[in-house]
């Protein structure tokens, strides 16, 4: 197994679990179901007992190593700089020794054979992929500076279409120029990938780069930062090397471009960085630049932010999968009750996965007269001039 040699070097100190304090879960596992064997220690001892055959691969263990939600918290927060950029690395190919033996959990292998037979998470015909644009007036990509990636939640999920036209509308408003290539695009593949599946995860990117290619496709703005992660960080190994953008990161610079009303209430905004735009690739500030220009908007931290924020649990497939599960202490509920706790009325999100996950939580926990989640963009059209 790749990365075997760090197994044995974790001394269990438990930084990584609880880097401030007593109460500070930041692993969504521990949190979640508060078993050590569940957080990223426990986690390397046990592939290190497997690969020492003091343990056997069994419907447990896989359960525990795919209820990783790569947030990479503990990457941040491992106290030994030896290995730290090496533990989701090692989980990773943990997880690919556990597909080879044929051991995954259920929802794992039913996700990943929906990939494989249909180039989607959802089990849906391709034919569907451009369904979303009904909602909108999206031009085809025939040339436009960018190519905007709606991705599969975008494409086929309710809530995620919503978001994808929201987006678009507000790209557009700001001058921006994109086309779409609807079914001409696969699964981005990152989650695949996160899940240890590489060889399908290969087969996504090949695809989606001939694909790009043969449109002339230079420029990348996703609507997920999953999407953002793995253009912009694995598709170059394959051939695919263009300049990839979150949205976010394009409104960043163009919030001159609207004109917003003067006449609506104050609001009290928190911030939810998605892992894969914050934690995997080290932007914190784009959202912020985006929230703190949009008049009456007052934004306000929740106690861990940043590089500290609590992943909301639906990175690693786990939105598809539910291995993580959505019990009590689920890291979402935590999330939405730490946002409320801030004083926040608006939870901002700038990913459709956490989108989901925390709009399910808001209501589970019973927050929603309190909080309302809302998308970045959705925040910018409703406080601008009709
Ligand atoms: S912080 Fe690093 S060394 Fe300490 S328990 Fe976590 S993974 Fe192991
Ligand atoms: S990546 Fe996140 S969910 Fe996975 S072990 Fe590390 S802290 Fe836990």
């Amino acid at each position: 197994m790749e990365h075997e040699e760090i197994l044995h070097r974790c001394f269990r100190c438990g930084y990584c679990k609880l880097p401030s304090n007593y109460t500070d879960l930041a692993c969504p596992s521990y949190l979640a179901f508060r078993f050590e064997t569940y957080s990223p220690g426990g986690r390397m001892w046990l592939l290190r007992a497997l690969l020492d055959g003091k343990i056997e691969s069994t419907p447990r263990l896989a359960e525990i190593m795919f209820s990783c939600a790569t947030c990479g918290n503990c990457v941040e927060h491992c106290a030994m700089p030896d290995f730290k950029d090496r533990l989701l690395l090692a989980f990773t190919a943990g997880k690919e020794a556990l597909l080879d033996s044929g051991r995954v959990p259920a929802g794992v292998r039913d996700y990943l054979t929906r990939m494989q037979n249909h180039g989607n998470a959802y089990g849906k015909s391709a034919r569907k992929r451009a369904d979303w644009t009904n909602e909108a007036n999206i031009e085809p990509f025939d040339g436009q500076e960018y190519l905007f990636y709606a991705g599969d939640v975008g494409s086929y999920d309710t809530r995620g279409r919503q978001i994808a036209v929201s987006v678009a509308e507000v790209l557009k408003k700001a001058g921006i120029s994109f086309g779409i290539l609807a079914n001409g695009e696969s699964d981005d593949g990152n989650d695949v990938r996160a899940m240890g599946e590489r060889p399908l995860f290969e087969d996504l990117a090949r695809k989606n780069i001939a694909a790009f290619d043969k449109a002339g496709v230079k420029k990348i703005v996703t609507l997920s930062p999953h999407a953002f992660n793995t253009f912009k960080n694995s598709y170059p190994a394959f051939g695919g090397t263009y300049q990839v953008f979150h949205y976010t990161q394009l409104l960043a610079f163009a919030m001159g471009a609207f004109t917003f009303r003067n006449d609506l209430p104050p609001i009290a905004v928190t911030f939810h960085d998605p892992c894969y735009l914050g934690r995997h690739n080290k932007d914190y500030e784009s959202s912020r630049m985006v929230l703190r220009a949009i008049p009456g908007v007052t934004l306000i931290e929740m106690d861990r932010s940043r590089k500290n924020a609590l992943c909301c649990g639906g990175g690693g497939g786990n939105l598809f999968t539910d291995v993580l599960g959505g019990a009590e202490e689920s890291a979402a509920r935590a999330r939405a009750v730490e946002a409320a706790e801030a004083g926040a009325q608006v939870l901002a999100v700038a990913c459709p996965l956490c989108a989901i996950m925390l709009e399910d939580a808001v209501k589970t926990a019973g927050l929603e007269e309190r909080l309302q989640v809302r998308e970045v963009s959705e925040i910018i059209s409703e406080r601008l001039l009709p």
